[in-house]
């Protein structure tokens, strides 16, 4: 399964919402007030159902990708002594990152830990 990452578009989402379930149904009713659309009721339900929708499978991707991340966090404490292979055929110490270990190395120079496995791919890409 592929990660999820909202770090970027949360702000986004959430203004989306808002304009379907606050600014849309204000405008059609003031609209509807003065009589400028027929519609009124029909626009501010159809509005509200959008962003309800909207709200609800956002919960949902936030739910899974909370989970992805406690399950990231599980992986890599249980694995903080070993070393990750990058695609530039360094490897990455799990311990504090360092990004510049050799696959042949057997411990890390920045932190010391001694290598005891070796991982090629976390379990999110
Ligand atoms: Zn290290």
């Amino acid at each position: 399964m592929k990660k999820i990452n909202s770090i970027n578009v949360g702000t986004k989402v959430l203004s989306i919402i808002a304009v379907f379930l606050i600014v849309l149904p204000i405008c059609f009713f003031g609209m509807k007030q003065i009589g400028f659309i027929v519609l009124g009721d029909f626009l501010i339900k159809a509005s509200l159902v959008v962003g309800s929708i909207i709200t609800v499978i956002s919960l949902i991707l936030l739910i899974i990708e909370l989970r992805q991340d406690r399950q990231l966090d599980k992986y890599f404490t249980n694995h903080c002594n070993t070393k990750l292979l990058l695609a530039n055929s360094l490897c990455e110490c799990q311990k504090y990152g360092n990004k510049l270990v050799r696959a042949e190395d057997t411990c890390c120079k920045i932190c010391g830990i001694h290598f005891e496995k070796y991982y090629d791919s976390p379990p999110y890409i």
